[in-house]
């Protein structure tokens, strides 16, 4: 776990844990969930099974949405949910490289809900966005590193109760 402060306009938070299991993934969107204030934009990074989708889920229902809603969207690139806050579940898997002009991106991601994009480093321009990053890497069969990090304070503020709250 780092917490690196470098100056005030610039800082970074980042809390790195590790899964074992999807039950647990879900648990940790489900704290995250806990902590949003609406407004937030989740940018999901990791290989195909890393278990994008499965924080996800956990995301959902921690927004009062049912977990079963949550799909790997297949033609359906954008679903959108009403709970806590509307979730816009976006996957860009299917596109190489995406604009904030594709698909009507930006109405989505810089809304009063909360966006939560799968595959945002195909995003063209997303690291000059503000966002809380999701890193989700492979470390086993059932073993996932998950590190969450975020360079701008709104972000970062949200890391950072993640960290008081459940670390
Ligand atoms: P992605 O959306 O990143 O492509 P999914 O969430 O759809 O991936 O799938 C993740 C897969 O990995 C699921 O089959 C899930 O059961 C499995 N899995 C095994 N261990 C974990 C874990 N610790 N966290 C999340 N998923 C896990
Ligand atoms: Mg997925």
């Amino acid at each position: 776990m780092a917490n690196a402060a470098t100056d005030s306009d610039a800082t970074v938070v980042t809390m790195v844990i590790e899964t074992h299991s999807p039950h647990e993934t879900k648990s940790w969107g489900r704290r995250l969930a806990s902590i949003l204030e609406g407004g937030e934009l989740l940018g999901l990074i990791g290989d195909l099974g890393a278990g994008k989708t499965v924080f996800i889920k956990g995301l959902a229902s921690g927004l009062s949405l049912r977990e079963e809603d949550i799909l790997s969207p297949t033609f359906t690139m954008i679903q959108e949910h009403h709970g806590r806050f509307p979730l816009y579940h976006i996957d860009l898997y299917r596109l190489e490289e995406a604009t904030l002009d594709d698909l009507g991106l930006r109405e989505y991601l810089f809304s009063e809900g909360i966006a939560a994009v799968e595959w945002f480093e195909r995003l063209r321009g997303s690291a000059e966005m503000e966002f809380l990053s999701v890193r989700i890497s492979y470390a086993g069969a059932n073993l996932r590193r998950i590190e969450f990090s975020a360079l701008d304070s709104r972000h970062a503020q949200i890391i950072s109760k993640l960290k008081r709250s459940f670390a």
